[in-house]
């Protein structure tokens, strides 16, 4: 059986632990297995990454140097995405039709980045200082740790790496040891494409072990982390001991507001894929639907309509609507929402647990809860998965109050033919992203992140190389320094 070891200085290395059962999440059948790392393969990635950055073909590479690499590493993978697609369906069950439209793009990120590279400038700065001149350059860290979810290893990943070798640095990642195959064949594929040994490292094994300590390592110096926000917290703990900034994009409760004036199959299309989609295992899974009374009823008929009929079905099908739940902990976790939801009075008007009755796997269904009151822990939990909770509004305040009853502030989606209403109450929203008649498109060129719970920094957009930058301001004197301590001045004495 194959096993996924850490990838260090450009060589698959053996370890000193144990190794870790990758799961099918189709089948519930161990598929792989991966190394279970710790301090030693820890301590060698970030010392080679260290070592990649200070000396050797990365450190002398200048930015354009550095964007010729990311374009060719853009080249091989535009030519070489397939190669990638199965190990990321086979750990985390995501359907093979997202996983190809996800990695067909994947050069994308990093042709982006190698652009903001080669736009990188010194930035004169203004001073009202006389005979001295200022100017901010535009350093990077040195070793960045980037640790990635499961749900979508190679994009997140993309999202971090791309910026952060744009701006100099080196990276050292640890993949979700839900899903790791991807990332261990990305970077063997990423040194093919001639990135220099030491630049990409991946240490594979569990976040509190293997995570942990890279983030603890002494010469770590920048962590930039996408997951929950109970890992978030723990990771920004242990990073401040040694006073290391990070970027933390983290989970969501997302809400959607529908406004009677929308276009309703607009709406339904928005609502279905903003919850659907990958199973609801996004972080900006619009998993709240805030619908005005009077047309409630006619959008949840609707919904339920299309729901019912998606397909559940192995994620390597290009036909199945529905696939498993990425693992075993998280189906459970799920299951367990979903009860009690039920116990707390929600009406359950689609339980996703009877619609994949017979499927082997961790399969759930879509899944709509409506009358979902405040005092419901699924209108606060995040579920990562298909449960969409709804409740009605009858005033655009109560509306936004609703909206914005949440700890997290990732994304909202509001929905509505009235221009005016929908920039108005995008403004009043608490989240990082607002969509208006449109839900959970990324590109390079917006930022995402989050406010609140959801997390600091941002990650995309003209911001993101600057997440792995650090500004140094230079000054040149250009006239002599004055005496600071000019001898007294005494009167004349004739
Ligand atoms: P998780 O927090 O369990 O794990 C994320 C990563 O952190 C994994 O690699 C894990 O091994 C590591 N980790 C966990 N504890 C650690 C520790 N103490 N030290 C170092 N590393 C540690 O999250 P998950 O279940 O993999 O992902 C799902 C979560 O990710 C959801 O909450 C989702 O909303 C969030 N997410 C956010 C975004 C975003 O852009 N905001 C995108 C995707 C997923």
């Amino acid at each position: 059986m194959q096993v996924f070891k850490p990838f260090i200085d450009g060589v698959s290395r053996d370890w000193k632990g144990s190794t870790i059962d990758s799961i099918d999440p189709a089948t519930g059948k161990v598929w792989s297995r991966l190394a279970r790392c710790g301090h030693a393969e820890a301590d060698a990635a970030i010392l080679s990454a260290d070592c990649a950055f200070r000396s050797g073909p990365w450190a002398e590479a200048d930015a354009n140097a550095r964007a010729a690499k990311l374009e060719r590493l853009a080249d091989v993978l535009q030519a070489r995405w397939e190669e990638l697609v199965e190990p990321e369906v086979r750990d985390n069950g995501k359907r093979i039709s997202e996983v190809r439209s996800q990695f067909a793009g994947l050069h994308t990120w990093y042709r982006h980045f190698a652009r903001a590279a080669r736009d990188l400038a010194p930035e004169p700065q203004s001073n009202s200082i006389p005979g001295v001149k200022s100017t901010g350059y535009h350093v990077p860290f040195g070793v960045v740790v980037a640790i990635t979810p499961w749900n979508s290893p190679l994009m997140i990943l993309a999202w971090k790496l791309a910026p952060a070798l744009a701006a100099g640095n080196t990276v050292v990642v640890k993949p979700s040891e839900m899903a790791t195959a991807s990332t261990v064949a990305f970077a063997k594929m990423a040194f093919d494409a001639g990135l220099p040994k030491g630049v990409l490292n991946v240490v594979t094994g569990l976040g509190h072990e293997a995570g942990e300590a890279l983030v603890r390592h002494p010469l770590t110096r920048k962590v930039t982390f996408t997951g929950s926000d109970a890992g978030g917290q723990k990771v920004a703990e242990a990073a401040s001991a040694s006073v290391i900034p990070t970027t933390l994009e983290l989970g969501g409760k997302s809400a959607q507001v529908v406004f009677a004036d929308c276009d309703l199959e607009n709406t339904v299309n928005g609502v279905l894929s903003g919850i659907f989609l990958s199973n609801g295992q996004t972080c900006v899974a619009g998993s709240r639907l805030i619908v005005q009374s009077s047309i409630k009823d006619a959008l949840t008929d609707r919904l339920l309509e299309r729901s019912r009929a998606l397909r559940p079905g192995n994620p390597m099908d290009p036909d199945t609507e529905i696939g498993p739940l990425a693992n075993a902990p998280h189906y459970q976790k799920v299951i367990e929402i979903i009860a009690r939801a039920k116990q707390e009075g929600a009406t359950c008007l689609l339980d996703g647990l009877e619609t994949v009755q017979g499927q082997a796997g961790y399969y759930v269904g879509p899944t709509i809860f409506d009358n979902v009151t405040a005092e419901m822990q699924l209108w606060h939990k995040e579920v990562f998965g298909p449960v969409l909770a709804i409740t009605s509004f009858e005033q655009e305040a109560d509306a936004i109050r609703l909206a914005n009853d949440t700890d997290y502030g990732l994304a909202g989606g509001i929905w509505t033919s009235d221009p005016e209403k929908g920039q108005r109450v995008a403004a009043a929203m608490h989240s990082g992203t607002v969509y208006i008649n449109h839900y959970r498109s990324v590109d390079p060129g917006s930022p995402i992140g989050g406010m609140k719970r959801s997390g600091y920094g941002r990650e995309l957009g003209p911001e993101a190389i600057k997440e792995f930058l650090q500004t140094k301001s230079i000054w040149t004197g250009t006239h002599p320094v004055p005496d600071p301590f000019p001898a007294p001045q005494h009167p004349h004495h004739d």
